[in-house]
């Protein structure tokens, strides 16, 4: 028989507000197609104003921002990064293309974040910077890891892909180390299908990131009018996303609060109806301690170690439920094992790793939607 996928639950449904279109359709008419245009230049504003960071450069993703962060940092061959395995592949990969070396350090057991009580058994004498990731939009102890990054003279640089609208003790993720990185990928929470956004928050450093972003040259200085000729300055690359990209974006920022409020009652109702199994011990539900102030990235849980995270799925699955898993940590993949090393017990990252499963969230999720969720994950793990 075949199986309808009428009531299929899918795990993420890109949200759109609705004028996306009609900026498109303005930077179409305006015929100002390339990069750094008006929208772009809205959305630069925008970031700026909300997250307090020196200076927003759109990028083509949160992958290109962390490009561009190691060649700012002049990662060399052999210099150490120290991060988690538990995250993203782009984490590592920016600091790789530059010869960089990623050390990989345990995350804690509650939020899954770097452990910063790890990071400084972690430091040697090729330690140039910490790449701490805002999991699930739950920040890291950022109070610990700057203290020790300003101690050891190391530069921070935040992966607060999933951190667009999450704060740190009413401070902005990505705002508060030397470099953040936003992510617009359509799985996230502001979306422009690929997208990113560079913070920097050093003012000394901002031209330096222009030049970058803009092959190398001070291109962006010259159409401020600064300049009567650019040239080529730096290593560099073309980082920066044309002005369609940029139009959509624009639609969702203007949306960002609504965004995060339809997410976060949704999250919230996922957290009060699965107390229960938290209670009998089924599954461990997410941790936010009180200094993050999150942005409903995710509803992960964590089940617990005797149940089958594959028969989860696939009876969800078979429930026309969508729900992953991930990530699989990058010091035991193939890449991570040839260009990273690691330091201490990777404990946690196994372990957690091993037992999480993400449900659906979405802008638009049901209350109704929601109950199924829950009804059959309680019944498949109970
Ligand atoms: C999504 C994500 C990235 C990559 O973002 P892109 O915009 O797709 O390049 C990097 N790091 C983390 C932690 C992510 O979740």
């Amino acid at each position: 028989m075949k199986k309808t996928t009428t009531n299929m639950i899918p795990f993420n449904r890109p949200h759109m507000t609705g004028k996306e279109l009609y900026n498109i359709a303005e930077a179409h008419f305006n015929g100002r197609l390339a990069g750094d245009g008006p929208f772009t230049k809205r959305c630069h504003a925008w970031i700026e104003r909300r997250t307090g960071c020196h200076k927003a450069l759109l990028t083509h993703s949160c992958t290109a921002a962390l490009e561009m962060a190691a060649l700012m940092l002049d990662i060399q061959p052999g210099d150490e990064v120290i991060m988690p395995a538990f995250t993203f592949v782009s984490t590592a990969n920016a600091f790789v293309l530059r010869g960089g070396v990623p050390v990989f350090v345990d995350i804690r057991e509650d939020t899954l974040n770097l452990d910063e009580r790890l990071i400084e058994a972690a430091i040697t004498s090729r330690t140039r910077a910490i790449a701490p990731v805002h999991y699930a939009g739950v920040a890291c102890e950022m109070d610990t890891v700057m203290d020790i990054a300003i101690r050891h003279g190391l530069k921070v640089v935040e992966d607060a892909a999933q951190g667009v609208m999450s704060a740190y003790k009413g401070r902005a993720l990505g705002s508060i180390g030397d470099f953040g990185a936003f992510s617009f990928h359509e799985t996230k929470n502001v979306i422009s299908g690929e997208g990113g956004a560079l913070l920097v928050n050093d003012p000394t450093q901002a031209l330096r990131a222009e030049i970058i972003r803009e092959k190398g040259t001070d291109r962006t200085r010259f159409f401020r009018g600064e300049l009567d000729k650019y040239t080529w300055q730096e290593v560099g690359s073309s980082f920066l996303p044309g002005e369609l990209i940029a139009a959509f974006l624009w639609a969702q920022l203007e949306e960002a609060q609504s965004i995060t409020d339809d997410r976060m009652a949704s999250w919230n109702r996922y957290h009060a109806a699965l107390g229960p199994l938290e209670a009998q011990g089924r599954l461990r539900r997410p941790v936010v301690p009180e200094t993050c102030q999150h942005n409903a990235h995710m509803y992960y849980v964590l089940l617990s170690p005797e149940i089958d995270r594959q028969a989860v799925l696939t009876a969800l699955k078979e429930n026309d439920i969508s729900s992953v898993f991930h990530y699989v940590p990058l010091h035991s993949s193939p890449a991570g094992l040839r260009y990273g090393r690691v330091h201490g017990s990777m404990e946690f990252t196994d372990t957690q790793s091993a037992r999480l499963i993400r449900l659906p969230l979405w802008v638009g999720l049901t209350a109704e939607q929601q109950d199924r969720i829950v009804k059959v994950l309680t019944s498949v793990v109970t």
